[in-house]
């Protein structure tokens, strides 16, 4: 396998090139202060260092060692520890956190890349951190000052990991139905009973505490989603002064031997009675777990993406190396048995289109963490209109990427022929670690639900036209230059088609309760390729005349784009209109 190198040129072309990200950070004022563009260059160029030199050579041991559990404690595979306490000490777990509690503030656009890095270099890896980054953002968002005074320093320094524990053994998608008990008692905390399945990091050697945020139902709580909160649930308590104090009630009854990421411990967790703190109001517990999961499922998204990316970096170097048979054009290295793979219409196919879902994605994980730095840092009309933005684009995100992620994977195998099937190649691992992202954080299945009916049907389509608007001011503003007509045309051609999908499903639901269902995942696919096409259009808009070799690749991969993949976002409209008459005809006892 190739060794990882980060795609910084990639990286910096769009945060300064194509999203001017310096600019928006010198407005908004909680960032003018922290972010710029040198420094951002500087941290990019750091996590490069230490993904392709630190993390990216613990991948493959990782995944042949596994996690171990023995007498309900859990081993990370070797290497891991030491790796965890460099990146501790680089203070990476900081990066995006709040500086009141030891954050250092930066933009999520940031954040966003550094992660793409962790997970091309280590997907297992990289979940412990980002599942702590995520318990901090929800502890920061809903938690009480106490709480926030308490944990968030030492989850910021990483040495307290974080672990989100909703999902039960017959509880995943329906969280409505958890029960997991949380009793009030004297002293204001509460008393957490329960057991939970699939915790990822939910015990580990790589922190000294780890920091739960549980689901669970008060006695007295309301059926359903409305009736479950959130509770902070240390593995070891805390004392008053901050030292670590008894060890609490929550123990690891094993782990999950599964298809990839074997070096992320996936937990069974027992809570006996274990002592938790509320977090943000009773019965409120879902609300606050989203604010975490919104950040989760970009993150998610960019395991894909991720993913993506390293098998994209291996396939190349084989294609320019393996020789087998002649270019169709004739000998192109006659001095050779053979040419390289990479003269063949086919194995081009195979890397373009990888080559076009990462660029697709990555400047796509830009854009929405530019709303995410928005609602987050913004005020105003412009809040509220970053976070419809997010709210939309974030299953689009999660499901487009990781769905592309798996399709990108298996195409960097089959670069590889026989030799991506074999261990040693690296490429099989890729496409195990990958195929939970489709799985995890909520399904891709829920996600296309959650895009077509909560953020599209349940508001008329008022987030979607924000989405629409904003890529028909750049179809406006680009629409006299002949240069770019090439991509503006079509994108403006798909921007319509999506648009009249979109009305006609919201019409269908009206008298169809299966219409929503029926649409959603081609409705997500329709959508990511448009989103994607807006990207590229973005991506050549700044490229394009340029001589340079780097803008030259962006300007070809993205008429690949346009000419290979979009038009399947035609194919995909045609099923959505196709309703849900098909699907729901044949009879349960006749499949
Ligand atoms: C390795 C791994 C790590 C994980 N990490 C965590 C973690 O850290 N914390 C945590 O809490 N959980 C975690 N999970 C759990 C994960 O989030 C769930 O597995 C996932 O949400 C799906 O739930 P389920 O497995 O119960 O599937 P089910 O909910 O039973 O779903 C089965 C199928 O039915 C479909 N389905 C269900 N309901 C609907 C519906 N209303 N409409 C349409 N289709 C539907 C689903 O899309 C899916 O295809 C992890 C799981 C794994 C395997």
């Amino acid at each position: 396998m190739a060794d990882y190198k980060a795609p910084l040129r990639e990286m910096n072309f769009l945060l300064h090139e194509v999203f001017e990200a310096d600019k928006l950070w010198a407005r908004l004022p909680a960032l003018a202060e922290t972010a710029d563009r040198e420094t951002a260059d500087a941290i990019l160029e750091e996590m490069g260092k230490l993904a392709a030199n630190t993390l990216d050579p613990l991948n493959r041991s990782g995944d042949e060692e596994g996690c171990h559990w023995n007498d309900g404690v859990v081993t990370t595979p070797e290497g891991f520890p030491e790796a965890y306490a460099t990146y501790c000490e680089g203070g990476w777990g900081a990066l995006v956190g709040n500086p009141e509690y030891g954050g250092m503030g930066m933009p999520k656009m940031l954040g966003a890349q550094v992660e793409e890095m962790l997970c091309s270099a280590n997907i297992s890896f990289a979940l412990y951190p980002v599942l702590t980054n995520g318990a901090c953002l929800a502890l920061d968002a809903h938690g009480s000052d106490e709480l926030k005074e308490k944990y968030l320093p030492n989850m910021y320094a990483g040495t307290w990991a974080g672990a989100m524990d909703l999902t039960e053994p017959h509880a995943g998608t329906d969280l409505g139905i958890i029960r997991t008990k949380a009793e009030p008692q004297d002293d204001g905390s509460y008393r957490i009973t329960g057991s939970k399945i699939f915790i990822t990091g939910g015990d580990h050697d790589l922190s000294e505490n780890i920091i739960h945020l549980v689901l669970a139902k008060l006695p007295d709580a309301p059926k359903g989603p409305k009736g479950i909160s959130l509770f902070l649930v240390p593995k070891i308590l805390v004392n008053d002064d901050g030292s670590l104090g008894e060890r609490n009630a929550v123990h690891c009854g094993s782990i999950e031997h599964k298809m990839g990421i074997k070096a992320s411990a996936t937990c069974a967790m027992n809570f006996d009675g274990a002592k938790g703190w509320l977090v943000g109001e009773v019965n409120k517990g879902l609300a606050a777990m989203f604010t975490m999961m919104n950040y989760e499922r970009l993150g998610v998204g960019i395991q894909g993406l991720g993913a993506s990316e390293r098998s994209y970096q291996s396939a190349i170097e084989y294609a320019r190396e393996r020789v087998q048979s002649r270019s169709p054009e004739g000998a192109k290295q006659p001095e050779k048995s053979a040419d390289p793979i990479i003269v063949h219409p086919d194995v081009r196919r195979m890397l373009l289109t990888q080559k076009a879902y990462i660029g697709g994605a990555r400047a796509l994980s830009t854009y929405v963490a530019k709303w995410l730095d928005l609602s987050k840092y913004g005020e105003g009309e412009e809040k509220q209109h970053a976070e419809a933005m997010v709210a939309l684009l974030t299953p689009v995100a999660k499901a487009f990427f990781t769905d592309k992620g798996l399709e990108c994977t298996v195409l960097g195998q089959q670069v590889f022929g026989g030799h991506g099937y074999i261990r040693e190649w690296g490429q099989e691992q890729l496409v195990r670690d990958v195929r939970i992202t489709q799985i995890y954080e909520g399904t891709n299945g829920i996600q296309a639900l959650d895009l077509i009916g909560r953020k599209t049907v349940a508001n008329g389509g008022a987030f979607f036209e924000l989405f629409a608007a904003d890529v028909q001011a750049f179809i406006n503003a680009n629409a006299g230059n002949d240069a770019l007509a090439e991509f503006i045309v079509p994108l403006a051609t798909e921007l319509q088609r999506l648009k009249d999908v979109t009305a006609a499903v919201i019409e269908a639901a009206k008298t169809d309760p299966n219409a929503p269902g029926a649409a959603s995942v081609e409705y997500l696919h329709q959508f990511g390729y448009v989103a994607y096409a807006y990207m590229w259009a973005k991506v050549a808009s700044v490229a394009v005349g340029q001589s340079d070799d780097f803008y030259r690749s962006q300007v070809k991969t993205a008429r690949f784009f346009f000419a290979r993949l979009l038009p399947q976002a035609k194919a995909l409209a045609a099923s959505v209109l196709a309703g849900s008459e098909t699907l729901m005809d044949l009879e349960e006892d006749l499949f």
